[in-house]
């Protein structure tokens, strides 16, 4: 099948894309890298009249830093943070990340703010962001807000945006140089989207140590402090966790995140043992 007919502009900044998607004048979308609305559209799931196309709004794909903040805009493609050549806030977590996304088509189109403006909980960025505590930067006809990283996505493939608002980017704190991470995701086959994904991050320099329980069927799952979790290998920690998430017990999708947490831990535990 092919999309329904749209029209279609791509403004220069965002005030201009905001005011293309006025709610009353029917339903415009704002549009990023297309890999996740394009095949919805081109399955009738998704009729917007018209496109708007964020890509041509330079200041999305700005990186800098704040203080001892990093700000990614939200237009940065999956392939940019693979190819390093987004400043590396987090000790090559991020770039871990998006070599895991999908096929180097998808990643060279795909960006951060799309995929964490659709929300899909299976969806790489949304885990890793939740991980990182990230804070959504939002902006739309009433000006600039951000939305904290467990405030963000109210349930699968849905967010705190409204429809006339843009995801500007993302800011999080830098990782320490000694801190460590560990990002474990199965999938049946490499690039695909995930069963489970577990994410632990130790920064004792900024005094975090959080993990996060990510593709299940709402909200990503954090767990504010894992140190126990870290310091004690035994397996019957994570259950309270697992519980907490609302994953019913010894389901396979209990089992299998249980495996994805209990890898990214290892592997901060073994960083630990052999920090080099
Ligand atoms: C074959 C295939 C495999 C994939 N595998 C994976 C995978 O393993 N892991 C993974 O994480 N993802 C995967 N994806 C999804 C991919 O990462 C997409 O790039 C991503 O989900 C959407 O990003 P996009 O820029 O293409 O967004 P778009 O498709 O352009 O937009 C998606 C949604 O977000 C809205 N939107 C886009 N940008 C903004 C913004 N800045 N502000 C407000 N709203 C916005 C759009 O209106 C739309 O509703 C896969 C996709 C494909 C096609």
């Amino acid at each position: 099948m092919k999309a329904a007919i749209y029209d279609y502009a791509k403004p220069s900044g965002c005030s201009d894309a905001i005011a293309l998607v006025t709610p009353s004048e029917g339903m415009a979308k704002f549009v990023s890298g297309s890999q996740s609305l394009g095949p919805m559209m081109n399955l009738r799931l998704a009729q917007p009249d018209m496109l708007v196309d964020l890509r041509g709004i330079a200041a999305l794909r700005e990186c800098r830093h704040e203080g001892d903040h990093a700000l990614l805009g939200a237009a940065i493609t999956h392939a940019a943070i693979e190819d390093g050549k987004i400043d590396d806030a987090t000790r090559g977590l991020m770039q871990h990340v998006a070599r895991g996304i999908a096929y180097r088509a998808v990643r060279n189109r795909g960006t951060l703010g799309g995929s964490l403006a659709h929300a899909d909980p299976a969806a790489d960025w949304i885990n890793t962001m939740c991980a990182l505590d990230a804070e959504f930067l939002v902006t739309g006809p009433d000006g600039a807000r951000t939305v904290a990283a467990g405030d963000w996505m109210i349930g699968a493939f849905t967010t705190a945006l409204d429809a006339d608002e843009i995801l500007t980017g993302v800011r999080f704190r830098r990782l320490s140089p000694t801190a460590r991470w560990g990002y474990y995701k199965v999938n049946r086959k490499p690039g695909e989207f995930a069963d489970a994904i577990g994410v632990c991050i130790d920064d004792a320099q900024a005094g975090v140590c959080r993990a996060v329980i990510g593709a299940i069927d709402g909200p990503p799952h954090a767990i504010v402090n894992a140190r126990e979790l870290i310091d004690d290998a035994n397996p019957a920690r994570l259950d309270p966790h697992l519980l907490a998430a609302g994953l019913e017990p010894m389901s396979y999708e209990y089992q299998v995140h249980r495996v994805a947490l209990q890898r990214a831990i290892a592997i901060v535990r073994e960083y630990s043992r052999n920090p080099n």
